[in-house]
């Protein structure tokens, strides 16, 4: 059996977080290292890897990541004005390897991201 990750232990209650959404397939928490005044991080409670290692099963369960994002968003008062990241691959900055999307708002964003 493969070490959990990081949000799975969160999951499981056996690290503490900020939780601000759970269902059945997904939890959202607060950033612990906040990049924005609203930095929300949805996770698949699957532990997929990373975008690139999800399959054509995982397509409805990837929908519900970006409809919650935006649902979440726009209960923290950013509905209209939010960025999505996701990091995929150590390259590009990805440092916890169980899929997650960042919801950022709160302050302004420049384009092309950094
Ligand atoms: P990434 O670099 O895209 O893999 O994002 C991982 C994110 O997880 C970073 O923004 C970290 O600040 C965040 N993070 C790491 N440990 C925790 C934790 N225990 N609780 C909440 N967020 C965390």
């Amino acid at each position: 059996m493969s070490e959990k990750t990081l949000f799975e232990k969160i999951v499981d209650r056996e690290i503490p977080a900020d939780i601000v959404y759970e269902d059945d397939d997904v939890i959202a928490i607060r950033d612990i290292n906040p990049q924005a005044p609203m930095h929300v991080l949805v996770c698949p409670k699957k532990p997929i890897t990373m975008v690139s290692s999800a399959q054509p099963e995982d397509a409805a369960l990837l929908g519900t990541l970006l409809l919650k994002a935006g649902e979440i968003a726009t209960a923290e008062g950013y509905g209209d004005r939010f960025r999505l990241v996701v990091n995929n691959g150590a390259a590009v900055g990805q440092t916890v390897f169980h899929l997650h999307v960042h919801v950022l708002g709160g302050r302004s964003f420049t384009w092309p991201p950094g």
